[in-house]
């Protein structure tokens, strides 16, 4: 006889699988059993069962009547992780023997586990969810931060502080994984001149695993037990040595686990030692010499590039490369030059730096950026690699990301979804076809609910301002951040991470029409920002205190807002509740962006610069455009011309339409703009999408599987 689990050991159950993470029903029972609690444990699980009372917990859930919910769900989560999978799992033909290793130095799947900076993170974890969801075999690998990326707070004068705290491991669905005698399983990686051990975590993630490698092991010296403390903490010496461990611990451990892949998957150079580990494994198992070996495993390999700034982009002085990689050269059976070169474009060029994008180019036979613009952007950039090539046939496509719709669909946009489309859109939502009721969606409803998701970030915003570590009103204390803020105000938002070809800024270039535009008589605007800059940007800091004075300056009516310490969280209640996504990077240096494909799915509308994504999804009606593309090589320049474009189309078009509202009190012309932005963009933008994209056009062609379509 199979016996009934209690309620309270299906929410258990339910929280060891990262599944969860991807299924707000799940949060919304823990936050109808108590909704402060969920709040105060950053909407974890684990923390929240940990932090209430059992006797208490089984009385909520009685009187909830959530009984039944708590085990639909675990019945739903059971079903997934064990079904074989939809069409994609006859699609992904001999990756079952032989599954993608996805490497990536950030993952962005949830905020309670904060091992990520910005959009490469969040991009690696909704492609690890995809490939879940299509059971396409793949397996993650990375680095365990135990303090993460730092959090953030402002001081009185706008200055960004960080701080770093641990990460209670206790409170997260990972597990160190053990050897036969129970012991923790080791990595070893030699590492300038000794050997650096290092423990595995493994976190379930729906079908799929996620690995992630941590030094902080009792034998290894202080120092090096502190190499993967942080994420892009530390000097250059730091960073060669996180993706020494990232790129070659990750191969001797996808070995150690006995998983064989058939593709590597670079995302970002971070993790293209990987490759010459592979490469000296195979010149020693079968003899073979070091272009031989190159060529098999290039045939395997999948390298995506992320931006075209160059920041980006690691570069090391050789010597760092010799110091921390010698015995790995010699194995290579390569001599300086050419070892060096595997990371030049020009192998002569003593004073060219050692390039993780050119070595991971030079290392894979599948490249790609990560939108149309982006792809051309590369090859541009990178045509001196192949000097025997037209600019257009440089062998570098692109395959633009997409955003894991059911992390970004707010619960109360799905439901609409599902009453218009069936239960079984998602399966299909990269087809237009599986999008096209909402066509039919009643306007009413469609804005009522956007009103509802508007009013749940408004609330969100009082309730961040009265709490965060930010400044909390100016001198006087007449002026709190976001005390003119209203629901009928047309809202902006804006979060990103603060670098400067972001231009957080640009819309306060002229003082004077930027206060006209909030303090507008008849159509006024609200700003919502949140971001962090990187420790070591000055420049990115900077631009924070500008906006943070702004939110306590009576002149900006508090209609400005900065919620400090960006996350998933707050990302999620910003795409899910804004009107419109401001977005206005300095063209073509926006590789993609994902943030404005997660606004899309809510029925908020992009302002968006005509870069990254939005230069291919953009049509003329599913948002507003900022400019026409222009280029121009002066920076100056370009900030003086894309801000009064954004100026004029402000004015002249967002405002008009948006207090354009019809006898019926409807904003009938903006809401018709909103649905064709979902009809236009839904489908195309979405991980699933993405995800069928590298299946056919990479993986499968890397384990030599012909692809039907
Ligand atoms: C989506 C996301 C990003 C990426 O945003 P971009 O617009 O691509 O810069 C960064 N951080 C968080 C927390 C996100 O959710």
């Amino acid at each position: 006889m199979v016996t009934t689990p209690a309620p309270v050991d299906c929410l258990r159950e339910l929280t060891r699988n990262m599944w969860w993470c991807w299924n707000p029903d799940i949060w919304q029972i823990f936050s109808s059993i108590d909704a402060d609690l969920w709040r105060e444990t950053n909407q974890n699980p684990i923390a929240f069962l940990d932090g209430i009372d059992d006797d208490v917990l089984q009385e909520r859930v009685r009187r909830g009547a959530l009984t039944s919910r708590i085990r639909q769900a675990l019945r739903r989560q059971r079903n997934y992780v064990a079904a074989s999978g939809p069409q994609a799992n006859m699609l992904a033909g001999p990756l079952h023997q032989a599954p993608v290793a996805y490497f990536c130095a950030e993952f962005g799947l949830h905020e309670s586990l904060p091992i990520y900076s910005g959009g490469l993170g969040v991009l690696a974890g909704d492609h690890l969810k995809a490939a879940s969801d299509l059971a396409v075999p793949l397996v993650g690998i990375g680095l365990f931060y135990a303090e993460g990326y730092f959090q953030q707070g402002i001081d009185e004068n706008g200055q960004q502080r960080e701080y770093y705290g641990r990460t209670n491991v206790d409170t997260l669905a990972i597990r160190k994984l053990t050897d036969d005698g129970g012991e923790p399983m080791e990595i070893n990686v030699e590492l300038a001149g000794r050997t650096i051990t290092m423990h595995v975590w493994q976190a379930p993630i729906g079908r799929s695993s996620l690995y992630l490698l941590d030094c902080d092991v009792e034998s290894n010296a202080d120092e090096d037990r502190r190499l993967t403390t942080q994420l892009y903490g530390g000097d250059q010496r730091t960073r060669i040595r996180q993706e020494v461990l990232l790129g070659i611990g990750g191969v001797l451990l996808l070995e150690r686990l006995g998983i064989r892949p058939g593709v590597y998957h670079l995302n970002e150079g971070h993790s293209a030692f990987a490759t010459l580990e592979l490469c000296a494994r195979l010149m020693e198992q079968e003899d073979v010499a070091f272009e031989e070996a190159r060529n098999r495993i290039s045939k395997k390999t999948v390298f995506t590039t992320h931006t075209p700034v160059p920041a980006g982009h690691d570069r090391f002085a050789p010597e760092m490369i010799d110091e921390a990689l010698d015995s790995l050269r010699q194995r290579l059976r390569l001599d300086l030059r050419q070892f060096h070169g595997l990371g030049r474009i020009d192998l002569d060029d003593p004073d060219e730096l050692f390039c993780m994008t050119v070595l991971a180019m030079k290392m894979s036979d599948y490249r790609n950026g990560v939108s149309h613009l982006h792809g051309q952007v590369s090859r541009r950039m990178w045509s001196d690699l192949w000097p025997q090539h037209r600019e257009a046939e440089v062998p570098i496509r692109h395959v633009t990301n997409g955003v894991h719709v059911s992390s970004f669909l707010a619960g109360q946009m799905k439901s609409l979804y599902d009453r218009h489309l069936g239960p079984d859109w998602m399966a299909h939502m990269e087809e237009p076809e599986a999008w096209a009721g909402l066509a039919d969606v009643d306007p009413g409803e469609l804005w009522e609910t956007h009103q509802v998701l508007k009013a749940r970030l408004l609330d969100f915003v009082k309730h961040r301002v009265a709490t965060q570590d930010a400044p909390g009103g100016d001198k006087s204390g007449q002026i709190v951040p976001g005390s003119g803020m209203k629901q009928e105000i047309l809202t902006i938002g804006f979060a990103r991470r603060f670098a400067t070809y972001k231009r957080a800024d640009l819309i306060m270039r002229d003082l004077d029409r930027f206060r006209g535009l909030l303090g507008d008589e008849e159509r006024p605007i609200q700003l919502i920002y949140s971001g962090k800059a990187h420790p070591a940007d000055e420049n990115g800091q900077a631009l924070i205190k500008r906006i943070v004075e702004r939110t306590t300056d009576p002149e900006f009516f508090g209609r400005v807002v900065f919620l400090s310490d960006y996350d998933m969280n707050i990302a999620r209640h910003m795409v899910q509740g804004v009107d419109v996504w401001l977005n206005n990077p300095r063209r073509p240096q926006e590789a993609c962006g994902t943030s404005g494909q997660k606004v899309v799915l809510n029925g908020v509308l992009n302002c968006s610069v005509l870069d990254g994504w939005y230069a291919e999804g953009y049509d003329g009606k599913n948002g507003f455009a900022i400019g026409d593309g222009r280029e121009f090589t002066v920076p100056e320049k370009q900030d003086a011309h894309d801000s009064d474009a954004l100026y004029r189309v402000l004015e002249e078009e967002v405002l008009p339409l948006y207090y354009e509202i019809g006898s019926d009190g409807l904003r009938r012309a903006w809401i018709e703009r909103m649905k064709w932005g979902i009809l236009s963009l839904g489908w195309r933008y979405n991980a699933q999408r993405m995800l069928l994209d590298y299946l056919h056009n990479a993986y499968l062609p890397a384990v030599g599987a012909t692809t039907a379509s």
